[in-house]
């Protein structure tokens, strides 16, 4: 079959993937806190349900974040097909970061300029979620019959770990086979990329200790400040160069992400910050600080890692630093904890989803897909070590570094040729091998 029917299709619903993901934008999913999870998740689930998907609504309860204030709903669909084929399941994220400053229109507003729609989410990634459920929409209206079954879930907390979203899920079943076969995360990666997997990560906190004493006689005292100091003298000088010099042959976008990485994501030491601010006189006001010396100093660092390495020796080579200092520094002490860990993940090339996802692609635009990993995490982490399956890609509508962004941004063209390709690839899919 050559689908010239739904493609025609999904071309006349232009305006209508278009209104979709304004009405999804104008819905502020901002996380954290995780505002308004629940309309979201309801205005989806509402609109599938009228097409016929059965529809669940999934709490996470008792998972990080949930409360009554703001509770962790999460929305998941499913359109049963005829028996014997596979399930194709779309898994977007409904959260999205806060706005922050730099806007030129509302960053809720989802006003359209020049063929782009603009706001918060846009890209990340509201316009990959309307995308796919424009497509799924797309089959079943042209009544095209396939095996098995089209999911699409919206889910929470994917700025913040996932969690109590695609985690929270995957630890119940929701991306287990039989139920679900292949997976597809609409994330702003480029409508002719698919992206296989990523790099690894290491988060850990690491605490210098020293002995309190009064700030006029430091000397009385050990600064656990300057403890830390020499510890990130030695990643700057010993640690990062060498991890610059560890290439990665995964296809990692940008290629500056293919090396290993140490990224130092906070600093604490000492007494809690102090705010204070001068008056009209120039006299400080406010919480000053008093005189002390510090007695311990906190770094939180984030390592990212390549399908080279692994998680020991990522973990080792920090301790081996520490205990280097323990030795050579007078009264260097430390603690050092883990804080969260995933391995790196890829997919492999000519998996399933991979190859039907490719086949669109270059049906729908004329040109051959190109192979990315990423630099960091996205929900394929869990969908992969708790659900165990590794038959999931990310493809979708819009440009990745405009994540995050003011005048974030999805075009129009994008949101329409990716829908097409997400239900041509779906469909093939369904029906199994037997026509792919
Ligand atoms: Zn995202």
């Amino acid at each position: 079959m050559n689908h010239d029917s739904l493609l025609k299709r999904i071309e006349s619903k232009r305006d209508e993937v278009v209104a979709l993901t304004q009405d999804l934008v104008r819905i502020p999913t901002t996380n954290p806190p995780g505002d308004a999870y629940e309309a979201c998740a309801r205005m989806l689930g509402e609109r599938l349900a009228k097409r016929g998907f059965a529809v669940e609504y999934i709490r996470a309860t008792g998972a990080p974040g949930d409360r009554d204030s703001h509770p962790r709903i999460n929305v998941v669909a499913r359109y049963e097909g005829q028996p014997g084929g596979e399930c194709v399941h779309f898994n977007s994220h409904i959260d999205v970061v806060e706005a922050g400053s730099g806007w030129s229109s509302d960053p809720f507003g989802a006003d359209i300029r020049d063929g782009k729609v603009y706001g918060r989410g846009t890209c990340d990634m509201k316009g990959g979620l309307a995308s796919s459920v424009i497509a799924c929409e797309a089959i079943l209206e042209e009544g095209l019959p396939f095996a098995g079954a089209l999911e699409i879930s919206g889910t929470v907390d994917e700025e913040s770990g996932g969690f109590a979203g695609v985690g929270y899920l995957a630890e119940r079943g929701y991306f287990t086979k039989p139920r679900v076969h292949h997976v597809i995360i609409p994330e702003p990666l480029g409508v002719d990329r698919i992206c296989l997997g990523h790099r690894g990560v290491w988060w850990g906190e690491v605490e210098t200790l020293g002995r309190i004493a009064h700030g006029s006689m430091p000397f009385l005292g050990d600064s656990a400040i300057n403890h830390m100091s020499a510890f990130i003298h030695l990643l700057e000088t010993q640690l990062q160069p060498r991890l610059s010099q560890r290439h990665t042959a995964e296809p990692v976008e940008p290629p500056g992400a293919r090396v290993s990485t140490l990224n130092i994501n906070s600093l604490h030491g000492g007494q809690v910050e102090q705010l204070f601010s001068m008056d009209a006189l120039d006299r400080p006001t406010g919480d000053l600080p008093s005189p002390v010396v510090a007695h311990s100093c906190r770094a939180v660092l984030d390592r990212r890692f390549i399908a080279e390495e692994n998680l020991e020796t990522v973990k080792a080579e920090i301790v081996a630093m520490l205990e280097e200092l323990k030795h050579s520094r007078p009264g260097f002490n430390y603690g050092i904890k883990d804080i969260m860990s995933f391995v790196p993940t890829a997919t492999p090339r000519d998996a399933p989803v991979v190859l039907a996802t490719a086949r669109a692609i270059a049906r729908v635009l004329g040109r051959e897909a190109s192979y990315i990993s990423s630099p960091g995490t996205y929900d394929q982490k869990h969908i992969v070590r708790t659900a165990k399956l590794d038959a999931c890609i990310a493809y979708g509508p819009g440009i990745l570094d405009l994540a995050h962004q003011p005048d974030e941004y999805v075009g129009i063209q994008e949101l329409v040729d990716s829908a097409k390709i997400m239900a041509l690839a779906a469909l093939s899919l369904t029906r199994g091998a037997r026509d792919a």
